[in-house]
This record gives C-alpha cells, sequence and structure tokens, in this order.
C-alpha cells in the first residue's frame, strides 16, 4: 500500500467550455478542474501532497520544509498542508520581501509558514542549511521537494489519470500546464498503466524541450516502481511543446492577458497569469494554427493558481 491521506475534493468535475469552443470555431473543447482540488484554493498540488505529506507522517517529520518562487503556488498548498496535519512550516522563498505580502503570500503568512528570503543561485543551498540546521536542533523537518515533483509527489497524477479514465469521458488529448515536471510525468504514466489512448501533452512554462522531455521521462521512469515493474519512458515519448516558455517564468505577456480575458469572458473561467495562463495561450495558438482536427476533442486540465491574479503585480498589469 502506498501511503495516502485523502483530503483532496476528488474526483473533479469535467465540463465543456461551449462558448469558448464557438468562439475559435475550434475542436471540442473539454475543462478538468483541477483548480478546485479543495486545500485553499485548490490546484495541482493537492493531489500530490496526498503522498508527500503521508510520507512526512508516516516519517514522524515534525517539519515541512520547502521552496519556491514568491508567489508559488505549491508553497501555499504546502504551508495549508502544514497547517491541516499540524506540522511547522518552513518556505525558502526566491525574492525579496515587499513591503505589503499580497497573494499567496499572504496566505503562506496566515497559514504560519516562516519565510526565508534567497536569491536565485542560493536558494538550494540555503534550503539544505536550513533542513541540517533544524536536524542539528533536534526537528525531524521532511523536505517537500520543488513543485512537489518527485515519484512520491508524481504519483498523485498516476491516480490522477485512473479518476480521469474512470469519468469515462472521451478525450484525443490532454492538456496542461508543465513546469517542475511532476504532473506531467504522473499523467505519462498513468496514460500508460490505464490505458488512456489519447495524447499528453504538457506545454512548457519555463523550460525548453529537451530539457522538460528528459526531467519527465527520468521522474515518469522512477514512479513507476512505486506501482510495480519498472517501465522505461524515453525522452521522445514525452510530448511536450516549449514554443510559450520563452518570455520566462512569471512574465506576463499579451498572450497570457488574452487567454485569461476569453475564458473569463467566454466560459465564466479564471486562469492565472504564471501557469494556466501561458498553456491556455499555447493552446489558443495551436487551435488557430489548425493543429487539431476540428472532430477532435481536447481536454484542458486546468491545474489552479488563480491566487496569484491578486499578486499586486499582476493586478497591476491585468486591470
Ligand atoms: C506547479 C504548477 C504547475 C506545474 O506543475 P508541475 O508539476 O510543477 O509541472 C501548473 N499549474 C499550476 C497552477 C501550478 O501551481
Amino acid at each position: 500500500m502506498i501511503p495516502r491521506i485523502r483530503f483532496a475534493h476528488l474526483p473533479t468535475p469535467i465540463e465543456p467550455m461551449p462558448r469558448l469552443e464557438k468562439a475559435l470555431n475550434g475542436p471540442h473543447l473539454l475543462v478538468k478542474r483541477d483548480d478546485q482540488t479543495g486545500l485553499a484554493f485548490g490546484g495541482n498540488k493537492t493531489r500530490k501532497l496526498e503522498f508527500l505529506v503521508a510520507e512526512a507522517q508516516a516519517a514522524g517529520a515534525d517539519t515541512l520544509i520547502s521552496a519556491g518562487a514568491l508567489q508559488s503556488n505549491h508553497c501555499r498548498q504546502t504551508a495549508a498542508a502544514a497547517a491541516k496535519f499540524g506540522f511547522e512550516c518552513i518556505l525558502v522563498l526566491v525574492g525579496e520581501p515587499p513591503a505589503q505580502a499580497s497573494a499567496n503570500l499572504l496566505l503562506d503568512q496566515l497559514f504560519g509558514a516562516k519565510i526565508i528570503w534567497a536569491v536565485k543561485n542560493q536558494r538550494d543551498a540555503l534550503l539544505t542549511d536550513t533542513f541540517d540546521k533544524l536536524l542539528a536542533q533536534g526537528h525531524k523537518p521532511y523536505l517537500v521537494p520543488y513543485g512537489g515533483s518527485n515519484s512520491t509527489g508524481a504519483l498523485g497524477y498516476v491516480f490522477a489519470m485512473e479518476e480521469f479514465m474512470g469519468q469515462g469521458v472521451k478525450s484525443d488529448w490532454v492538456i496542461f500546464a508543465s513546469s517542475s515536471g511532476g504532473t506531467h510525468a504522473g499523467l505519462v504514466l498513468g496514460a500508460h498503466l490505464f490505458n488512456y489512448f489519447g495524447r499528453v501533452l504538457g506545454i512548457s512554462i519555463d523550460e525548453p524541450q529537451a530539457v522538460l522531455q528528459r526531467r519527465v521521462a527520468t521522474l515518469a521512469s522512477e514512479t513507476s516502481v512505486r506501482m510495480g515493474p519498472h517501465i522505461e519512458f524515453a525522452p521522445d515519448q514525452v510530448l511536450v511543446n516549449a514554443d510559450y516558455a520563452t518570455p520566462g517564468y512569471g512574465i506576463l505577456t499579451d498572450v497570457e492577458r488574452e487567454s485569461i480575458q476569453l475564458f473569463a469572458k467566454y466560459e465564466g473561467l479564471l486562469l492565472d497569469p504564471v501557469y494556466t495562463g501561458r498553456s491556455a495561450a499555447g493552446l489558443l495558438d495551436l487551435i488557430r494554427k489548425g493543429f487539431f482536427k476540428k472532430e477532435e476533442t481536447i481536454l484542458f486540465w486546468h491545474t489552479g493558481g488563480q491566487p496569484a491574479l491578486f499578486a499586486e503585480k499582476y493586478q497591476r498589469e491585468l486591470a
């Protein structure tokens, strides 16, 4: 038995997007609402944390530590999970403390996380340092990996694929935002194990195609042994489109602004400025280029992230 604590709101619904589909004159469009997984506004990290928190508990840990960007969804949800299950939480965030905490950072504080500020190239050293210090003080820290993306976290998306198959909804493509690779690796492995015959396409948020393909293939292969016999995935079995990653992480451009506006205007659906806005911009571009056949069904797997809409920086850029 793989240790798991069930707290996510599952299964997440799958909904049609008829008005967006019509506006684009595109293929059939569905959305899987993993922005509604529960735990502090939800998002894809909830599924990963069901397994990561269970592992931390089993190890007798008293503190969760993790790292991320200033507006990290992963850190917000890790802090919430720590609060819910009675762990201390320490977050190493890249950046400088703003005069006014907003959005995810404000939530980190409400959940009682202790924040350590880092410059980017010292992030990992500071994380190790923090971990070692806690050990030396007699604590039992548990390191939640960056983005929750190791073979434990990826299990969340292996079972998400099983859940999706059980919902009996046919789709030719599954499309989503991919960055640290745990979501992608879980879906790739799950597709293999649970016989999903459509294609699993990750839109890279911030990594070159080859880098992400290698990372996801390695992680999917590692995760396979948690589920049964080892399966080796090759990088070229992993579908990545990195055409939209060029501006860099967290940089809002016109295409993200457009996708956020279109989803809002036609479906009353909220995307986030960093991940789902960019992956949806990729989806819109691929539809307009005729990449999909008109009779195909595309499932956009919404990974959450909307609290970042209320980060001061993005409010200014979106208003
Ligand atoms: C973390 C995150 C992703 C990327 O998932 P990975 O498993 O890190 O690739 C996508 N969308 C949102 C909203 C996220 O917070």
